[in-house]
C-alpha cells in the first residue's frame, strides 16, 4: 500500500467565502511539514495561533492549527488542521503551499479510506460518516450516528460469529474424513443455519427502510384532477412550488419536493389527476402517475371532500393499504357532500388546503405512518444500505445452497464451500473478515489431543 506513504491535504470545509476555512494534511510527513511551517510541533490536540508563511517566507494568514499525533487522529495516521479566514483564495494559497512541500492532493474520500486502511473505523462506519453528512432528517441523523458507533459492525460480529462455530463443526469432520458428519449433527446444523438465515432477513428488511432514510419516504400524492393536489403540496412545503389552477388537469407531469414532517424527511411527488375520462395528454400524465405509484412508500390520496367519492384506477387501488395511505378530505371550508361518509379503511384526515385548517392533524398522521415504517429498525436503528442488501442477499444464497446439499447428504467439503462464500459476503459489510478467526475457532472447538 505504497499509496499510504503519501501525506494528502486537501479543503475539509466547502469552497466558497465563509467565517473560517479547514485545511487538512495528513501522513508520514506531517510532522516535518509543521515544522517547516510553523517553526515546532506542539502537543497533539493543542489549538496554536500562528502566521502562516508559504515557501518563500510571504505571509498567507493569520491561522490557528492542530496537530492530531498517530494513531490519535480521523485517519490513524500524523494530521494537522489548519484553520484559516474563510476566503477561498487564501486556502487556495496554503494549499498549494502544501503541495508545493510536498503533499499531494487528497482524493475523494481518501481521509476516510486511510481512517479504514488504519483500522480506525469498518466499512460500515466509514459509510456512516458519509450518511451523517448528507443526513437529512433527525431519523436520517440518528441511524447514521449510530452506525458510526458500529451498531451495524456489532450486528455483523454476531452474524460472523453464528456462521464461524457452524463452520467450525463442519471443517472438522472435513480434516478427518472417515467420520463423516453424523445424521443428528446434520440436523443440528441444519437448525442453526435457518436460525442464521433469518437473523440474515432480518437485516436485510430493513434496507427499505434504510433507502427511505437516505432519499426520503416517497409520498405520492394522488386524486381526481381539482381535488386540490397540488394545493396541498404547497401547503406542505409551505410556498407555492405547484400551479394551482381552476382548470382541471393543470399537472400533467409531477413535480417532487423534499420535505421534513417531525423527524421524518419526505420525498413529496404530485402527480397528474386521476381522470376517469381523460383526454390523451391526460392519459401520458395518468400512466406516469401509475408508474409512481408503484414505487411509493405513502400515498396521500386527496378527495374533494365536496364532491361525490371517486373510484381510483385498479393498479394504484391495489397499492393503498391502511398502513401506506391517508385519505384526506380536502375543502372542508365549503359544504361536504352528503356522499362522502366514512371510508373505513383508511387513516382519515380532514383539511383545507386553502385555509391551512387540519394541516396540524395531517402532520401527525403522517408522522405515525412514518413512524411505523421503521418497526423493523429495533432500538439500535440499523438500517442497511444498498451495498450491504447486496452482500446479505449473496449471503443468504449460499446459506440457502448450503441447506440444500447439507439436506441431500452431499459431501461436507461443499457444504463448507458455500458457507465460506456466505463469510466472504458477510465480511465484505464492515470490510474486514479474518480468516485468523475461523481457524483460532476450528482448533479451539477440537478436543485435546486430536
Ligand atoms: P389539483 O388539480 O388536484 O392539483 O387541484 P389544485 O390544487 O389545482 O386546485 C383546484 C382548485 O381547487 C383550485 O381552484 C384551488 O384554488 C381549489 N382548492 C384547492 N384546495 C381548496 C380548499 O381547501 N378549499 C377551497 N375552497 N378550494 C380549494
Amino acid at each position: 500500500m505504497s499509496f499510504l506513504s503519501d501525506t494528502i491535504a486537501a479543503l475539509a470545509t466547502p469552497a466558497g467565502t465563509s467565517a473560517i476555512a479547514v485545511v487538512r494534511a495528513s501522513g508520514p510527513q506531517v510532522v516535518p511539514l509543521v515544522k517547516g511551517i510553523f517553526g515546532e510541533t506542539p502537543p497533539p490536540r493543542a489549538a496554536c495561533r500562528a502566521d502562516y508563511r508559504d515557501g518563500s517566507g510571504q505571509l498567507v494568514d493569520d491561522v490557528l492549527f492542530t496537530f492530531f499525533a498517530a494513531p490519535n487522529s480521523y485517519t490513524g495516521e500524523d494530521t494537522v488542521e489548519i484553520s484559516c479566514h474563510g476566503n477561498p483564495f487564501i486556502a487556495q494559497k496554503i494549499l498549494e503551499d502544501l503541495f508545493a512541500r510536498g503533499c499531494r492532493p487528497a482524493e475523494a474520500g481518501e481521509f476516510s479510506k486511510r481512517a479504514f486502511l488504519h483500522g480506525r473505523m469498518d466499512l460500515s462506519q466509514a459509510e456512516a460518516v458519509m450518511d451523517l453528512i448528507h443526513a437529512r432528517s433527525e431519523r436520517a441523523l440518528a441511524a447514521a450516528n449510530q452506525q458510526l458507533r458500529g451498531s451495524l459492525g456489532r450486528q455483523m460480529e454476531s452474524l460472523i460469529s453464528q456462521l464461524v462455530n457452524i463452520l467450525a463443526r463442519i471443517e472438522a469432520y472435513i480434516d478427518f474424513p472417515e467420520e463423516d458428519l453424523p445424521t443428528e449433527d446434520r440436523q443440528a446444523v441444519l437448525r442453526d443455519l435457518e436460525r442464521l438465515k433469518t437473523d440474515t432477513r432480518r437485516l436485510l428488511a430493513t434496507s427499505h427502510y434504510g433507502a427511505m432514510l437516505r432519499d426520503g419516504i416517497k409520498t405520492v400524492i394522488l386524486g381526481e384532477p381539482n381535488a386540490g393536489k397540488s394545493s396541498l403540496l404547497n401547503r406542505l412545503v409551505g410556498r407555492e412550488r405547484a400551479l394551482v389552477s381552476a382548470e382541471p388537469g393543470t399537472t400533467r407531469d409531477y413535480l417532487e419536493e423534499l420535505i421534513l414532517v417531525g423527524p421524518h424527511a419526505l420525498r413529496l411527488i404530485d402527480t397528474a389527476g386521476l381522470n376517469a375520462a381523460p383526454s390523451s395528454l391526460e392519459k401520458r400524465g395518468i400512466d406516469k402517475t401509475i408508474e409512481q405509484a408503484a414505487e411509493a412508500d405513502l400515498f396521500l390520496w386527496v378527495i374533494d371532500a365536496t364532491r361525490p367519492l371517486p373510484a381510483l384506477p385498479s393498479s394504484v387501488a391495489a397499492r393503498l393499504s391502511s398502513a401506506n395511505t391517508i385519505a384526506v378530505f380536502n375543502k372542508i371550508d365549503l359544504p361536504a357532500a352528503p356522499s362522502v361518509s366514512a371510508l373505513k379503511y383508511f387513516p382519515v384526515v380532514n383539511v383545507s388546503a386553502l385555509t391551512g385548517a387540519g394541516f396540524d392533524s395531517f402532520h401527525v398522521e403522517i408522522a405515525r405512518l412514518a413512524d411505523s415504517f421503521q418497526s423493523d429498525c429495533g432500538d439500535e436503528m440499523i438500517a442497511i444500505n444498498a451495498r450491504h442488501a447486496h452482500s446479505l442477499e449473496q449471503a443468504t444464497l449460499c446459506l440457502d445452497s448450503a441447506m440444500q446439499k447439507l439436506g441431500a447428504s452431499i459431501a461436507t467439503e461443499l457444504v463448507a464451500s458455500d458457507l465460506r462464500g456466505s463469510l466472504d459476503a458477510f465480511g465484505l459489510i464492515s470490510g474486514k473478515i479474518d480468516h485468523e478467526k475461523v481457524l483460532d475457532r476450528l482448533f479451539a472447538s477440537f478436543c485435546i489431543g486430536k
